[in-house]
């Protein structure tokens, strides 16, 4: 099953993710997470990003298309993969397109999650309030990031709409009304 899954910041994706991979026994590819471990960890990456984090702003295509091309050729993805949080620019889906062309593989959907803004911006908040540590939780920064989404990362959804993989779910409600209706859409077996 090789799935990406799509939204603004706050939409739940990470929380989701958690259920979706369990489910299909595929790895999670969150490229935020594997920018915050790299710079927690002080590598050569993490100095060269900490900044753009920080801000809110997008980490060059270049350095992201690197990153998961590495991940996803490790042997855990053979059986699928969740991306989550990229792509996230037209570039980027440009690059996965011909990455999984070129190994002869398929996506099977692309997992939109609709939230109205008012709820992100709020949603986001109380996770900073409740220490979920993120340096990039604040009002400025969560506004900048949904405005980095509409600008950025909204025309990724509509291409993988022209193409037809798109399924957009409802991201109100309890997280496992929202995972039931994710799965609802999603094949039952996974094609591996
Ligand atoms: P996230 O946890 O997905 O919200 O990502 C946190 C931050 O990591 C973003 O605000 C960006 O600075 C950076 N980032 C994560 N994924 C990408 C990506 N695909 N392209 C560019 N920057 C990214």
């Amino acid at each position: 099953m090789r799935l990406i899954i799509v939204g603004p910041p706050g939409a739940g994706k990470g929380t989701q993710a958690e259920f979706i991979i369990k489910h299909f026994g595929i790895p999670h590819i969150a490229t935020g997470n594997m920018l915050r471990d790299a710079v927690a960890s002080g590598t050569e990456l993490g100095k060269k990003v900490k900044a753009v984090l920080d801000r809110g702003d997008l980490v060059s295509d270049d350095i992201l298309i690197a990153l998961v091309d590495e991940r996803l050729q490790q042997a855990d993805c053979k059986r699928g993969f969740l991306l989550d949080g990229f792509p996230r620019t037209l570039p980027q889906a440009q690059a996965l397109q011909k990455l999984l062309t070129g190994r002869n593989l398929q996506l099977d959907g692309v997992v939109q999650l609709v939230v109205p803004d008012e709820v992100l911006i709020q949603r986001i908040l109380s996770r900073s309030q409740q220490g979920a540590g993120r340096s990039d939780d604040t009002r400025e920064v969560a506004e900048k990031r949904l405005k980095v989404f509409r600008d950025l990362t909204a025309p990724v959804i509509e291409f993988y709409r022209s193409l037809g993989a798109v399924k957009e779910i409802d991201g109100l409600g309890s997280v496992a009304d929202v995972t039931q209706r994710i799965l609802s859409v999603l094949p039952r077996a996974a094609v591996g």
